[in-house]
């Protein structure tokens, strides 16, 4: 029997878990014009960052091994890949303060996958963000936590509130739009995939989420947000990966 995971996969795995953690937390920070601040507040930046590992880290590490065992129950060999590329794009658009999610992905090698088995693969990851934004939820009705600070003033999103984040909804919410953001249904994003076995189950889940954000604070700006990337990531999808 293979092994479940290689050695090569954990670091590649560790590396995009880190830096979409360090990315976030500086993008969210406000970029680089926030330096002044994280370098004379560095334990307080470092805090953020483990906020942020705990957060983003874990949804993103947990969506990928979604798609990994999914498809190992299937029978393909499925392996999580960094893209550098995307990966560098990413620390450098933090700088600016704008957040994207790349730095890798599982491919899955399988001579026979059906439509359907590739569909259940790729709601897999989304899957698990609703499950950890719930996850999330709970754990804010039992042991709330708030921590300050001083870098995020001004800022009010994600269960943020001018410095004050709340951890769990902080989590929830950046759960939430990560599923939301893979639910694109543009090549290569999950949507893509999940569509092309069953609408009515993409639309649910989709207007599910999007159902959520609104009730959890989001509003209607959630939605705006996430039509204008449908809008970017077609285009980007179609100007990358022409009908083959
Ligand atoms: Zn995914």
């Amino acid at each position: 029997m293979e092994t479940l995971i290689e050695k090569d996969e954990i670091i590649e795995i560790f590396i995009s878990v880190f830096a979409i953690s360090l990315a976030f937390s500086l993008a969210l920070a406000g970029g680089y014009d926030s330096f002044g601040y994280i370098l004379s507040f560095p334990q307080e930046f470092l805090l953020f960052v483990v906020v942020s590992l705990v957060t983003i880290g874990s949804g993103f590490v947990l969506h990928e091994m979604g798609h990994k065992l999914t498809a190992i129950y299937y029978g393909a060999y499925a392996k999580f890949k960094m893209w550098t590329k995307g990966l560098v794009f990413m620390m450098l658009v933090s700088l600016i303060g704008v957040l994207f999610a790349a730095p890798g992905a599982v491919y899955i090698f399988s001579r026979r996958i059906t439509l359907k088995q590739n569909g259940i693969i790729s709601i897999a990851g989304p899957m698990v963000n609703v499950i950890l934004m719930i996850f999330f939820l709970i754990l804010n009705l039992v042991y709330p936590i708030s921590l300050y600070f001083s870098f995020l003033e001004g800022l009010y999103l994600f269960g943020i509130a001018d410095g004050l984040v709340n951890v769990w909804i902080f989590g929830a919410l950046i759960n939430l739009v990560l599923g939301l953001f893979n639910m694109i249904p543009a090549f290569p994003l999950d949507g893509s995939k999940i569509i092309l076995w069953s609408m009515p189950i993409w639309a649910v889940m989709t207007f599910g989420m999007l159902g959520a954000g609104y009730v959890l604070g989001f509003g209607l700006y959630l939605t705006i947000m996430w039509l204008f990337l449908l809008v970017l990531a077609l285009f980007v999808s179609k100007l990358i990966f022409r009908k083959r």
